[in-house]
């Protein structure tokens, strides 16, 4: 199943090609920890060539007509909706998401290529009366320059789509870095922009160790702008490097989405719904919900329909039809969930299901569904983003009390509630501290509709309209007729 070799170069100025130093690093597939190719890894000297590169492309790309672009994004869209197949193989051999969710989430990219590819030709600017008869105000939407795309493996080409489409719409040219794990379905990617006709060193791609590549990108005056997609902690780091030469970042960090089931809502339908949000992608989603408040009424329904849906979830290789939950990403990943575990025991809450790794498979990073009940709002994993398949279930009386829970983590990202009241929904979704809510629903994440946080969770928007305006710059023009 896992034969096949998965290589990838770096691509700089419409290339291919090796490291200029040679080195590379190991593919690992996750669900049975065999070596299934090797990776490029860029260096300085690497990421120096490849701004430069995105540099003199961006001359010329802002000059080609809106129109010109958006017919070449529409076109690198229906290639990627063609070949779903083959590149959601790939993201599932190389990070190990089920198959059916690795063709959605490409087929969630082109979708949001496609949307860009409208947005390109509708860039707007605004005219305002002058202060004379002579005078005139107009602003112009400008491209901010070439950007550089640093993205998580948890949705490798969904992300990487997120930052190029609005980019190249708005006229920037792109220095991309993907983690080093799901580059080849994000060089896949790629290939569809350039057989659409994106011309050399508009897109370039780097893989490798982030921290040479990072400082590299960071230290140029030549990329304007940092878009970044990953930890809180990472986050922060590229913010303060961003000082020295003044570009302009956009933060999608972490999450700790709360999900709040007041007493009038369907406690089945809310658990049936709410476990397969929680273990989608093995929980490894930064809008993944995390914390459950469930009303004191509710309580014996929801567990029960929970922990009976999360049951029935197999376990396997994603290639395999009739698997719901891979592996995790990695061995760090796998490590970390087991020490969030054994704290959210000592915390005195109630283990329902799940909590080990499983007897088979019997290798790869696979660690049980698991959910906790009763879990004090003292324990790690109320606070600590779980980033796995860990459910921690708790329950409330009042609205007050269960908001000022939910708003307590540091983090803004995503936050749901269920209801049949209009009014308990929409005072929810007001009085929660998020950058989106989902009512009855986990779908917080479409091509037209802004996707982003608040608090330490980020800032920025990525998708939707707000997603193009991240890469315009806006000039004054002020006139004076003669
Ligand atoms: P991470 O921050 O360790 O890694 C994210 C990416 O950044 C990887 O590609 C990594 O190689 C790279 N990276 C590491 N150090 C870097 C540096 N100094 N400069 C530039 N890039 C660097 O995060 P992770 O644990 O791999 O990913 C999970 C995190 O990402 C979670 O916190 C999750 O919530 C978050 N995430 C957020 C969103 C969002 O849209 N808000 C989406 C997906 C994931």
């Amino acid at each position: 199943m896992t034969t096949e070799q998965l290589s990838t170069g770096l691509l700089i100025d419409g290339c291919w090609r090796p490291a200029a130093d040679g080195a590379t690093m190991a593919v690992i597939d996750p669900a049975t920890e065999e070596r299934i190719g090797m990776i490029a890894q860029a260096g300085r000297a690497d990421t120096e060539a490849a701004i430069a590169a995105a540099a003199r492309a961006f001359e010329s790309w802002r000059s080609v007509p809106a129109w010109e672009r958006s017919k070449i994004l529409r076109k690198a869209a229906s290639l990627l909706a063609e070949r779903v197949d083959r590149v959601a193989r790939r993201m599932t051999l190389e990070i190990g998401k089920p198959l059916a969710q690795s063709r959605a989430e490409v087929l969630a990219a082109a979708e949001t290529i496609d949307w860009y590819a409208d947005e390109a030709r509708r860039i707007y600017g605004e005219t305002l009366p002058g202060r004379s008869t002579r005078q005139r105000f107009v602003t112009l939407r400008e491209p901010v320059g070439p950007v550089a795309a640093f993205t998580a493996w948890n949705f490798p080409v969904v992300l990487q789509a997120r930052k190029i489409a609005p980019a190249l719409a708005a006229g920037c040219t792109v220095v991309c870095r993907p983690a080093e794990e799901g580059t080849g379905a994000v060089a896949m990617l790629i290939g569809c922009f350039l057989d659409a006709g994106v011309p050399a060193g508009v897109i370039n791609m780097l893989t490798g160790v982030p921290g040479e590549i990072a400082e590299a990108v960071m230290d140029s005056e030549l990329i304007r702008k940092v878009s970044f997609t990953g930890s809180i902690p990472v986050g922060q780091h590229l913010i303060r490097r961003s000082a020295d030469t003044v570009k302009r970042i956009s933060m999608e960090l972490g999450g700790h989405a709360p999900v709040i089931v007041h007493e009038d809502a369907d406690p089945v339908l809310a658990a049936k719904a709410s476990a397969v949000a929680k273990f989608r992608n093995n929980g490894q989603v930064c809008v993944s919900p995390t914390r459950f408040y469930v009303h004191e009424k509710l309580r014996a329904a929801f567990t029960d329909a929970f922990v009976d849906a999360v049951k029935a979830m197999r376990l396997g290789h994603g290639l395999e039809p009739e698997t719901d939950i891979g592996p995790l990403i990695n061995r760090r990943r796998l490590e970390a969930v087991e020490r969030m575990v054994e704290d959210t025991k000592a915390s005195g809450a109630a283990l329902l299901c799940g909590g080990r790794r499983p007897a088979s498979p019997n290798r790869g990073f696979f660690f049980e569904p698991t959910v906790f009940g009763d879990v004090p709002d003292s324990a790690r994993v109320m606070h600590d983003e779980p980033f796995g398949p860990i459910a921690a279930l708790s329950t409330f009386q009042s609205f007050e009390d269960v908001i000022a829970r939910a708003n307590g983590p540091s983090y803004g990202l995503a936050g749901y509630v269920f209801t049949a009241s209009l009014g308990r929904a929409q005072r929810t979704a007001e009085a929660l501290k998020v950058g989106m809510v989902g009512v009855n629903s986990f779908a917080v994440a479409t091509a037209e509709m802004p996707f982003g946080g608040v608090k330490h969770s980020g800032f920025g928007r990525e998708n939707g309209a707000e997603g193009l305006r991240d890469y315009l710059d806006v000039k004054f023009v002020s006139i004076e007729l003669p």
